[in-house]
C-alpha cells in the first residue's frame, strides 16, 4: 500500500491551485450573487486541459489516469472559489463525455469529443424528471422507434447545464418493460426540433451553475444518436453515476482543504479577552474535526479512485464516497461558519456561500439515502 503523491500528481495539482487562482476568482461574489455562469471561465478551464483529462489524445482529450484526474480537481478546488462552475465542468464531464466516450460508436466520439474537450460545446445529461428523482429507472419520457429513428416525449428536470447547454444525453423508455430494461440512451443537439429548454432556475447554492427543466414534444432522434445498444440504458447511466459518484467531490476536498487552513488561521488571530478563540477547548475541537473529516473523506475518496485506475468495479466504495464525502463537506462549511462567527455570515467572506453551495452535494448524483440503500443492497440486506 502507497499513500503517496507522485512527484508528477503534486506538480499537477500545484499547476491546478496556481491556474485556478489566478484565472477563475476574478469579480466573484458580484458573479454569484448574479448567477452568471462564466463562459470565460469554462473556456480558460478547457484550455487548461479540465474538459479533457479523461479523454484520450485521439479524441482531443489529456488521457491523466483517474488518480491524476484527482490529483488536478483537488488543486481546482482548493484554488477556485466559483464551485458552480466546478459543479458544471463536473457534470459535463462524468455524466455527458463519459458516456459518450465509453459506449458511443467511433463516429460519435469523434463527431463530439473533441469539442466537448475543448471547451466549443457544453454537456448536460437528463435522467431526472418531476416524478421519478431516487426513483430513476421509474421515468416516464417515451422513446417511440419509427423507421430511421425514434420521437421522444416527456420532460426532464433539475437539468444542470441545459440553459447552456449545446448536447443533452438523455434517458427515455424505449420498450414496454418496467424499471432497468427498456431504456434507451440518447445524444440529442440543442435546436433539435422538439427539444424544448426551460427557464433558468433560481436556487440556494451553486448559482453561477445554471439549471432548467428539458421537454421533448415529438422530438426526432435518428438512429445514428443512439449511444450503446437500443434498451441498455440503464447499464449506461450506472456506468457514468459510479464514476460521477467517485470523482465529482474531489474538488470538494480541495474547498475543505482551503477552508480548514483559513479557519485554523482565524482561530489563532481572533481574541476574546486576551486569548485566541483557538484556545478554547470547544473551537480547537471543531477544528480537529474538520482536519479529520478532511483526511477521512480523501483516504475513502482516493481509494474509489484507485479502483477506478486499476479498472475495477467501484460500486460500492463509490457509494460510501459520495455518502461520506459530502457529509463532510456540509459539516466542514457549517463548522467554518461558526469559528467565523458573525463575520463568517456575512457574504463578503464568502463562508456562508461554501454552506449553501456544499448543501447541494447530499442530494445530486443521488441522495445520501440513496447512497445509503446501495451500500445495504451490495453488503447483502
Ligand atoms: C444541484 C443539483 C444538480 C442536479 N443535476 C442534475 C442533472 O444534471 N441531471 C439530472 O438528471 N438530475 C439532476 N439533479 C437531480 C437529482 O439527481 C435529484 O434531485 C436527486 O436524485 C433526488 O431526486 P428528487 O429531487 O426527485 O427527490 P426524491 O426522490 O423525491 O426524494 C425526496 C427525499 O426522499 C428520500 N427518498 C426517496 N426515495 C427514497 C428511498 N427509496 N429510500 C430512502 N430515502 C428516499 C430522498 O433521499 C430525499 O431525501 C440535480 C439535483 C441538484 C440538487
Amino acid at each position: 500500500m502507497d499513500f503517496a503523491w507522485s512527484k508528477n500528481q503534486k506538480d499537477l495539482k500545484e499547476a491546478a491551485v496556481k491556474f485556478a487562482e489566478s484565472k477563475l476568482n476574478d469579480k466573484f461574489i458580484e458573479k454569484e450573487e448574479r448567477g452568471e455562469f462564466s463562459y470565460q471561465g469554462w473556456k480558460a478551464c478547457a484550455d487548461f486541459g479540465l474538459q479533457g483529462m479523461l479523454i484520450p489524445k485521439a479524441y482531443g482529450g489529456m488521457e491523466l489516469n483517474p488518480l491524476d484526474i484527482v490529483a488536478v480537481l483537488e488543486g481546482i478546488g482548493y484554488g477556485c472559489r466559483d464551485s458552480g462552475l466546478l459543479f458544471s465542468i463536473n457534470a459535463h464531464i462524468w455524466a455527458c463525455e463519459l458516456p459518450i466516450y465509453h459506449f458511443g460508436t467511433e463516429e460519435q466520439k469523434q463527431k463530439y469529443l473533441p469539442g466537448l474537450c475543448q471547451g466549443q460545446s457544453i454537456g448536460a445529461n437528463a435522467m431526472t424528471e418531476p416524478d421519478s428523482g431516487s426513483d430513476v429507472y421509474g421515468l416516464r419520457t417515451t422513446a417511440t422507434e419509427e423507421k430511421d429513428g425514434f420521437v421522444l416525449n416527456g420532460s426532464k428536470m433539475f437539468i444542470t447545464n441545459a440553459p447552456v447547454a449545446d448536447l443533452f444525453v438523455v434517458y427515455a423508455r424505449s420498450g414496454a418493460s418496467k424499471g432497468f430494461s427498456g431504456i434507451t440512451c440518447f445524444i440529442i443537439e440543442k435546436g433539435t426540433e422538439g427539444l424544448m429548454v426551460g427557464k433558468e432556475f433560481k436556487k440556494m447554492g451553486l448559482r453561477t451553475s445554471p439549471m432548467s427543466d428539458v421537454a421533448f414534444q415529438q422530438c426526432r432522434v435518428p438512429k445514428n444518436n443512439v449511444v450503446g445498444k437500443i434498451g441498455s440504458g440503464a447499464i449506461i447511466f450506472s456506468d457514468s453515476m459510479e464514476w460521477e459518484r467517485t470523482f465529482i467531490l474531489s474538488y470538494c476536498i480541495g474547498v475543505m482543504e482551503r477552508q480548514w487552513e483559513a479557519c485554523l488561521k482565524y482561530a489563532k488571530l481572533r481574541k476574546t479577552g486576551e486569548k485566541p478563540i483557538g484556545k478554547q477547548q470547544a473551537v480547537a475541537n471543531k477544528i480537529v474535526e474538520m482536519r479529520v473529516r478532511l483526511e477521512t473523506s480523501r483516504l475513502i475518496l482516493y481509494k474509489a479512485a484507485w479502483l477506478k485506475n486499476i479498472k475495477k468495479s467501484a460500486v460500492t466504495d463509490s457509494a460510501i464516497a459520495k455518502l461520506y464525502v459530502s457529509e463532510a463537506y456540509v459539516n466542514n462549511m457549517r463548522d467554518a461558519v461558526q469559528i467565523f462567527g458573525g463575520y463568517g455570515y456575512m457574504v463578503e467572506y464568502g463562508l456562508e456561500r461554501e454552506l449553501r453551495d456544499a448543501l447541494a452535494s447530499t442530494i445530486y448524483s443521488g441522495t445520501s439515502e440513496i447512497q445509503k440503500n446501495i451500500i445495504g443492497a451490495f453488503s447483502g440486506l
